[in-house]
């Protein structure tokens, strides 16, 4: 478009969640925000209805059957005075998009590459993951050039495993350790040196420990459902009225001050979601009050936890639309379990097992949001995630047997997700979500009585205008 639309239409179908969750789990901020060319961070996101309008962005959303295969699709028509495109796009779970049709051309574009279109014969001209000669572009007469928008582009390398036993058994041929193993396959995905990637993962870091200090200084945000408890719990522990250990207080503690930072809109990593962003940091820093871990055996940790993200991305999902809470809070419990065994100085065969560990007991947990909002049961599903991995890794490093290798139980995982009735992948539709609780929640927080239900889709084709 150049850069210049006036209408988007927005088109969801109602076999899938955005329907339901596009507004109340915080969708349309990224959309509106991709809409008006901001980053993820953008501290305007939240205003952005007016800047829509100051920008003279007419955006309508819409619910049609058009047959998506993927719950998390997104069909946009973008128009102005002189054209029109359209966009077919996923969302993966974890912050990551797939571009998969621009008008008739079916295209995969994650945002990590160059792409030259011919926005008058609507058809892709090049792909490339280097930028293009400006020679290149002047050769089509109508060449649009979308950049990439990740911080870290495709390559054409090809990492040398894909799984955790081809893992397993180069860690074993080369003497490697599990972070020098993700550096490995990193680095060959990339083409960034190690260093590099070093670097990236320290800056993941930073954002993580300033969400956890933000949360525990305690956050407020009108539109949310929960208050900020944490202050609850250290008060509990001053008072000593609580079972368990010390680590285990710091973890809840940590777990609870980064999903608090998430719930008031606070910048949070997505590791591997949003909505199970508490797991990871929160064990890691949390467990970090009592073991000084430098930040360099941190950022190792925090590698670690990423190459098993990577399986679990390969062979099944993140996104709790197709897989339920097991795809978030599960796997973020199968990536700090083997991080922590890691950083507890167990072997690489000992994490494998931890992360098969975490994940086994993960199956099947569904996802069933209170008033559709990313906050309970999330709260207490990210700390029996942290906990979790807690007890995987000390199994792991006590020589339990795990039993079923690391990539059979991901191969599981995918199997329980497709097997999850629909209404407890995130649709609202069903568990917790449809509580009478839950629907006052909603209708107080939300502004909703009733949600889509199974019986409306037969009679799909309604379009509803915002
Ligand atoms: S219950 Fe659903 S929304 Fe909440 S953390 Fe789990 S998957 Fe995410």
């Amino acid at each position: 478009m150049g850069g210049q639309f006036s209408r988007v239409i927005v088109t969801y179908d109602p076999n899938g969640s955005l329907v339901n969750m596009h507004r109340s789990q915080g969708s349309d901020l990224g959309l509106a925000g991709g809409l008006l060319g901001w980053e993820a961070d953008d501290p305007r996101l939240l205003e952005y209805e007016s800047h829509l309008q100051r920008a003279g962005i007419e955006v309508r959303v819409c619910y049609e059957s058009f047959g998506a295969d993927h719950p998390n699709t997104y069909h946009l028509r973008l128009t102005n005075p002189t054209t029109e495109h359209t966009l077919l796009a996923v969302s993966l779970g974890g912050g990551m998009i797939e571009v998969r049709q621009i008008d008739d051309q079916q295209i995969t574009l994650t945002g990590g590459s160059y792409v030259l279109y011919d926005s008058a014969d609507r058809k892709l001209l090049a792909q490339s993951t280097k930028p293009f000669e400006p020679q290149q572009i002047k050769a089509f007469a109508h060449a649009r050039l979308l950049k990439p928008v990740l911080p870290v582009l495709d390559s054409d390398g090809s990492p040398d495993f894909v799984n955790g036993s081809q893992m397993a058994e180069i860690g074993r041929r080369r003497g490697l350790n599990l972070p020098q193993l993700a550096l490995r396959h990193e680095s060959a995905r990339s083409g960034l040196a190690d260093v590099q990637i070093r670097e990236q993962v320290g800056r993941v870091l930073a954002v993580m420990r300033s969400a956890y200090e933000d949360g525990l200084r305690g956050t407020s945000y009108a539109d949310r459902i929960l208050p900020s408890q944490v202050g609850g719990l250290q008060a509990a522990r001053q008072q000593d009225r609580m079972v368990g250990g010390e680590p285990m207080h710091d973890v809840i503690e940590a777990i609870t001050a980064v999903l608090e930072t998430k719930s008031s809109m606070g910048p949070i990593v997505a590791a591997p979601t949003a909505g199970s962003c508490g797991v990871l940091p929160g064990t890691l820093l949390g467990l970090s009050r009592r073991i000084a871990w430098t930040d360099e055996q941190l950022i190792d940790a925090l590698l670690c936890a990423g190459i098993i993200g990577v399986f679990i991305a390969e062979g099944a999902t993140f996104a709790a639309e197709e897989g339920g809470c097991m795809a978030e809070c599960g796997s973020a419990s199968g990536m700090v379990a083997a991080a922590l065994v890691y950083l507890l100085g167990g072997t690489l065969s000992e994490s494998i097992a931890a992360a098969s560990l975490a994940l086994q007991n993960s199956l099947g947990m569904i996802c069933d949001p209170v008033g559709n909002r990313v906050e309970a049961p999330c709260l207490g599903k990210n700390t029996m995630a942290g906990l979790n991995a807690m007890a995987a890794a000390n199994m792991a490093l006590a020589g339990y047997q795990h039993l079923v290798p690391l990539d059979e139980v991901v191969a599981a995982m995918n199997q329980v997700g497709k097997a999850l009735p629909r209404e407890l992948r995130c649709t609202g539709l069903g568990g917790l979500s449809v509580t009478p609780t839950s629907r006052r929640i909603d209708l107080r927080v939300n502004g909703v009585t009733q949600r889509l239900e199974n019986a409306d889709l037969d009679r799909m084709n309604v379009t509803t205008g915002r």
